[in-house]
């Protein structure tokens, strides 16, 4: 799983991610920075040494504690649509791997991403890959709460299933601000996306269906 010793980024794995980039582009994916950003991560880094192949596949995986990586097309899906710029200030809830973190991270995105397992929590910080990006910060904490004391974000991107969507989230979004938020229940959720105007009114748009873990409220130990 996630190792605090570095590994290598082969030949092999560069062939596979610019393949894996190739049916993202099939698949509908615009926004070549999401996918220049996707490129440069080894996805693999995040799994264990017997599923680097694997980790160049366009599915979910298992890490630690009952939680998975999101799908690569999923990841990119939620990334174009939150049409990320530089030194936009993002909130993420449900670190999980910290790869999403490291996608936004690689577009240039200040990200301030909060995970509820202590375990996930501990876990990612003695990870090596974590420590190329100081602009990730995180935090343990219940994400139903966003982060009040460094709110307003550009915006905030959920990856977990939430039950509704969480009002404390799109109070802490600027003007102008994006949130991309799964909305639904074990059977499945659809993507919303949130916008707030200049003048703070916001509209939701229902976008496709998908299949996250749930988002559960307080923290665990
Ligand atoms: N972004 C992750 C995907 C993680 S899966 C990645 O790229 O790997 C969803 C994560 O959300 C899990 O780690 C889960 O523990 C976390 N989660 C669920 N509910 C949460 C909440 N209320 N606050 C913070 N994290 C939460």
């Amino acid at each position: 799983m996630l190792h605090s010793k570095p590994r290598e980024d082969k030949h092999l794995h560069k062939g596979l991610r610019k393949q894996l980039v190739q049916s993202l582009r099939e698949k509908g994916i615009k926004d070549e920075r999401v996918l220049a950003a996707i490129e440069a991560i080894p996805r693999h880094f995040f799994l264990d040494p017997a599923f680097e192949r694997i980790a160049y596949e366009d599915r979910a995986f298992p890490i630690t504690a009952g939680q998975t990586i999101s799908q690569p097309y999923t990841v990119a899906y939620q990334t174009e649509l939150l049409e990320i710029k530089k030194f936009d200030k993002v909130l993420e809830i449900g670190t999980g791997s910290a790869y999403q973190a490291c996608v936004l991270a690689e577009m240039g995105a200040m990200v301030y991403s909060i995970e509820r397992q202590k375990a996930l929590y501990d876990y990612v910080g003695q990870f090596f890959f974590i420590s190329k990006y100081p602009n990730i910060k995180r935090f343990y904490g219940d994400g139903y709460l966003g982060l009040p004391s460094y709110a307003p974000f550009d915006k905030v991107i959920v990856t977990a299933a939430a039950p509704y969507v969480p009002p404390k989230l799109i109070e802490q979004l600027k003007p102008g601000g994006i949130a991309v938020i799964p909305v639904g229940d074990d059977q499945g959720q659809k993507m919303m996306r949130i916008t707030k105007d200049a003048n703070g009114n916001v509209k939701e748009e229902e976008l496709g269906d998908f299949s996250f873990v749930p988002m559960l409220g307080g923290k665990n130990q």
